[in-house]
């Protein structure tokens, strides 16, 4: 088995969650008192939301280069970037180390595939919803049509990551306001739904919809332990 690697702590609400699907789904594969060999960086997430409010994702890209390399010192032979946020810096990391970094976006993508599904609705922060650098990776690498909430809807979807869940905060009407915007999403055509964000898997759950949910920390944990285990 291999060691996995992870940057996490954006927020460490959802890297905890990745530390204990990644240890159970290797508990179900390998049985006894099997459990994943780990390297986790977890950085302070203030300075990291500050760099990317101000729009410093040089600087964001850097420290996380530098932390990509310390896990890869310290022994890990795979990577994972614990936010789809940050993925805007993936080049900066990719090029700092030597071993395979595996997208979140590619993890969402095979089982969108996988599902038979093309067009999907994205939930995220402003950033990954807004910007080109995770909805083209599953447009031109993946083909998979993406549809994102109107602007109202984006607003209300990111403030509810970094005021509540990632606060550890879970809230009744935010997860009804939820439910209405992935129903407009539906009502545009989504087939399915990428919860793009690694904290709202907290919040919503496949109860709370009825087409197929993608929760990327899920997907991306899973995707981790068959590269360690090689299956
Ligand atoms: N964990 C979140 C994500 O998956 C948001 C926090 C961040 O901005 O990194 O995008």
């Amino acid at each position: 088995m291999k060691t996995i690697g992870l940057i996490g702590g954006m927020s460490w609400e959802s890297t905890a969650l990745y530390y204990q699907r990644i240890n159970e789904l290797v508990r179900e594969r390998l049985g006894g008192l099997h459990s994943a060999p780990i390297v986790l960086h977890s950085v302070d997430f203030q300075p990291i939301e500050e760099m990317q409010r101000s729009g410093d994702w040089q600087r964001a890209g850097g420290e996380l280069a530098a932390a990509a390399g310390a896990v890869e010192r310290a022994g890990a032979e795979l990577l994972l970037l614990c936010t789809n946020t940050m993925h805007k810096v993936a080049p900066a990391i990719e090029n700092a180390v030597s071993i395979p970094f595996l997208h979140i976006a590619d993890a969402a993508a095979s089982a969108i595939r996988q599902a038979g599904l093309r067009t999907v609705g994205l939930l995220g922060t402003r950033f990954t919803m807004e910007e080109p650098f995770y909805t083209e990776r599953l447009g031109a690498q993946h083909g998979i049509e993406v549809i994102v909430p109107g602007e109202v809807d984006r607003a209300l979807v990111d403030r509810v990551i970094f005021e509540e869940l990632c606060r550890g905060k879970c809230n009744e009407r935010s997860r009804t306001a939820y439910r209405e915007v992935i129903a407009r999403l539906q009502q545009r055509g989504a087939e399915g739904i990428i919860l793009g964000c690694t904290e709202i898997t907290l919040l919503i759950s496949q109860a709370d919809a009825d087409l197929p949910l993608f929760d990327t920390t899920d997907l991306h944990a899973e995707r981790a332990v068959a590269h360690a285990l090689c299956v």
